[in-house]
């Protein structure tokens, strides 16, 4: 670090997208600003790596959600961005050895909407219960449940209901040709960040914050915190004075669920599924997996496992998922599939330390927790990331505007004082 960061008017903590959006909107006010990142790259759990496949694979967040109302699916419009609007659905399903005729994937499909239809109509004046309490009774709950898991990055089970209710939801899952890592990557190429640089401690206990890294200690006017809650809960970064009950309870309430997802790379000889095609598949109750096929209109498949089922494949080693999945082509298009398998890889979230898991859930009754996460201490110490929106949480455009709105949060306390 060059003596000339070490006293900025904020440091942001993390140069995932949050991190990335607080830093230029500050910078954009005319603050002056350091970014602090405990990685080697930018861009936290949204990343594009290119050196897999021949096609760049995003390892983390891909799809621009909600699009219609989406703040960077406009921004990549604009930037005249290629992106591939295609609708995704079922069709294949592969339920404990039988695969489901079309009329019954139109049944479990219907299931579906129906399940989050449920969600999406309670009652929010009354108690918050776990999203598996909302379910519909169908022969196609057990399988279509685990379709949350996936969504949620955790069980039905473990999840709020009215978490999942307060999301604005809206038409349109994009994907941005060449990965919405290296859009928002471009998107932010003017940040300067300062990588392998954690941040260890904070003290917040009197005027101004006092920030150590092994590298030197910044003092700053104000600092914002933008590490997954998997992060915090690792207390990976110590406080002082400690983080309020308060503070640690919302913590505790927003665990980091976990979606792993799987690379394959077909031979272009292969054309037996196309963009816009899914495969489920599920063994027993929970072991499950969907598979999403001709990613950016290529010859590249991606595999999902989510929830405990995918904490287990991850525990149980690298190749694990990767295996469930390959049972599953197999089951659906029949052994000769492997043959036309060139790559493969597969993402371990829970074991990176810089994250813990992939996004945040509420527990049944948290749902609040958002709201607090979001609190400043002090007035000096600020929060965003995708865990501390109500609205957007668990997303890359969460994200975003998380770090906006933590921008006019200093903006106002700034004016004010
Ligand atoms: C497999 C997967 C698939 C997903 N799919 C989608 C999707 O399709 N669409 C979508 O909208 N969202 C998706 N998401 C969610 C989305 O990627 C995240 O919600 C979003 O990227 C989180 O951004 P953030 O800035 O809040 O947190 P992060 O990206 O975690 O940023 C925090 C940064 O802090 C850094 N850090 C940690 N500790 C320290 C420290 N001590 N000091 C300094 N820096 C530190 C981390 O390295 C990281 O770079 C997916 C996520 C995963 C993992």
């Amino acid at each position: 670090m060059t003596s000339k960061q070490l006293n900025p008017d904020v440091v942001v903590i993390g140069s995932g997208v949050s991190g990335l959006s607080t830093a230029k909107s500050l910078k954009d006010i005319g603050y002056s600003v350091i970014v602090l990142e405990a990685a080697s790259h930018i861009g936290g759990r949204c990343v594009t790596d290119n050196s897999i496949f021949d096609i760049p694979f995003d390892l983390g967040g891909s799809w621009l959600h909600s699009a219609d109302i989406n703040p960077l699916a406009r921004i990549a419009e604009q930037k005249n961005f290629k992106l591939h609007k295609k609708n995704w659905s079922n069709t294949w399903v592969h339920s404990n050895g039988v695969n489901l005729t079309s009329e019954q994937i139109r049944e479990y499909i219907q299931y579906i909407e129906k399940m989050w239809q449920n969600i999406n109509n309670i009652d929010a004046s009354k108690k918050d219960l776990s999203v598996e309490k909302l379910l519909p009774k169908s022969k196609w709950k057990g399988i279509a449940k685990n379709q949350i898991s996936q969504m949620l990055a955790a069980d039905p089970e473990v999840s709020s209901a009215l978490d999942v209710f307060h999301f604005t939801n809206s038409k349109g899952d994009w994907l941005v040709e060449n990965g919405l890592g290296a859009f928002i990557k471009h998107l932010f190429n003017d940040i300067e960040v300062v990588t392998d640089c954690p941040a260890t401690k904070i003290d917040y206990s009197s005027n101004g914050v006092r920030v150590e890294t092994p590298e030197g200690i910044i003092n700053s006017k104000y600092a914002v915190l933008t590490v997954s809650t998997g992060v915090l809960a690792n207390e990976k970064i110590k406080f002082f004075p400690e983080l309020p009950i308060r503070k640690k309870e919302a913590i505790n309430n927003l665990p980091i669920g976990l979606l792993n997802k799987i690379g394959f790379e077909f031979d272009l000889s292969w054309q037996e599924a196309h963009q816009g095609q899914t495969a489920d598949y599920l063994v027993g109750e929970r072991d499950f997996c969907s598979i999403e096929f001709g990613f950016y209109d290529s010859n590249i498949a991606v595999g999902f496992v989510g929830g405990r089922f995918a904490e287990e494949l991850e525990i149980d080693g690298l190749g694990s998922a990767t295996n469930f999945c390959c049972d599953a082509l197999k089951a659906i298009f029949g052994n000769k599939i492997v043959k036309f398998i060139n790559k493969t890889t597969e993402t371990a979230w829970k074991s990176n330390t810089n994250s813990y898991g992939s996004y945040s859930y509420a527990l049944p009754g948290g749902f609040e927790a958002r709201e607090i996460l979001a609190e400043t201490l002090n007035d000096r110490l600020f929060f965003a990331g995708e865990a501390t929106m109500s609205n957007s949480q668990a997303t890359v455009h969460g994200a975003f505007l998380s770090g906006i709105k933590v921008a006019e949060k200093i903006l106002a306390i700034d004016t004010a004082n």
